[in-house]
C-alpha cells in the first residue's frame, strides 16, 4: 500500500488526524531530504520510522526499488518537505509508476500553500488557474503577457530570492490593468504570516517594501 501524505507547511498544528495515525503504522516514510521529514517525526515522536530518500523521485532504479518494496507488501507513505506531495515537488514518478502496476494506493489529504493562499485572498476562487513556479527563461515574457486576458483567478509559487523581480515584472505586463487585485501571501501558517492585498500598479512598492525573507505565494485576480 503506498499512503500519499500531505504534511504542514509551517504550523505543526495543522498535521490531520489521518496523517498522523497514517505514519504511525507505516513501515518506512518516502521523502525528499531526511533531514527535513526526520525533523517532523521528531517533533511527532516518531524518529523510530524508517526514512527512504527520494529527491527528485526520478532516478528510475530508485523508484523501481521503492516499487518492489510495495508489491513485497510493505506500507510505505510518500511525503514532501512541506504541503502535499506532487504539488510543485516530487511524488508523481511513483505514484504513476505504482498505480500503473495496480498497487492500492490511498491519499491523506492536507496543507499545501496555494490552496491556503486562495483561500485567504479575498478574491473569486471558484475557478482558478495553478501555475506551480514561473519558467525562469523561456515562456516566461508570453505567460506573463497572457494573464491580461486570463478570465480566472491565477496563483502561483515564488521564492525569496526572486519575489521583487517577479512581483516587478508582472506590474510590467499588467500595465494596462492598474487596478488587477493581487494578493500576496507569505509565510502562510507561520509566526510572520503576511496576506498583503494590492493592485498591480502598486507592485513595485510592494516589492521593494515587506519582501525581504520567507515564501511567498502569488495570487493575481481575473481580469
Ligand atoms: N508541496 C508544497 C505545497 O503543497 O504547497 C509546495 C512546495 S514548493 C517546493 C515550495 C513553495 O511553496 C515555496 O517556494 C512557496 O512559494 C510555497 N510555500 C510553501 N510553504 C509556504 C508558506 N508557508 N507560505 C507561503 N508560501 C509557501
Amino acid at each position: 500500500m503506498l499512503s500519499i501524505v500531505s504534511t504542514p507547511i509551517g504550523n505543526l498544528g495543522d498535521i490531520t488526524l489521518r496523517a498522523l495515525e497514517t505514519l504511525k503504522k507505516c513501515d518506512a516514510v518516502v521523502c525528499e531530504d531526511t533531514r527535513v521529514t526526520g525533523q517532523l517525526l521528531k517533533l511527532l515522536n516518531l524518529e523510530k520510522k524508517e526514512l527512504i530518500s527520494c529527491h527528485g523521485y526520478s532516478d528510475p532504479k530508485k523508484v523501481d526499488d521503492l516499487i518492489r518494496r510495495l508489491k513485497d507488501g510493505r506500507h510505505l507513505v510518500l511525503v514532501s518537505d512541506a504541503g502535499t506531495p506532487g504539488i510543485s515537488d516530487p511524488g508523481y514518478a511513483l505514484v504513476s509508476r505504482a498505480r500503473g502496476e495496480g498497487i492500492p494506493i490511498e491519499v491523506i489529504p492536507g496543507p499545501a500553500a496555494f490552496l491556503a493562499a486562495l483561500s485567504a485572498s479575498g478574491l473569486p476562487i471558484n475557478r482558478f488557474v495553478y501555475l506551480g513556479f514561473l519558467p525562469m527563461k523561456k515562456g516566461r515574457q508570453t505567460l506573463l503577457k497572457s494573464f491580461t486576458d486570463e478570465e480566472r483567478t491565477i496563483v502561483f509559487y515564488e521564492s525569496v530570492h526572486r519575489i521583487g523581480k517577479t512581483l516587478d515584472e508582472l506590474a510590467e505586463a499588467l500595465k494596462e490593468q492598474p487596478e488587477r487585485p493581487v494578493v500576496i501571501a507569505r509565510e502562510l501558517t507561520k509566526m510572520h504570516e503576511e496576506i498583503v492585498s494590492t493592485t498591480a500598479a502598486n507592485l513595485p512598492l510592494v516589492a521593494q517594501s515587506v519582501m525581504k525573507k520567507g515564501e511567498f505565494v502569488v495570487v493575481v485576480g481575473a481580469r
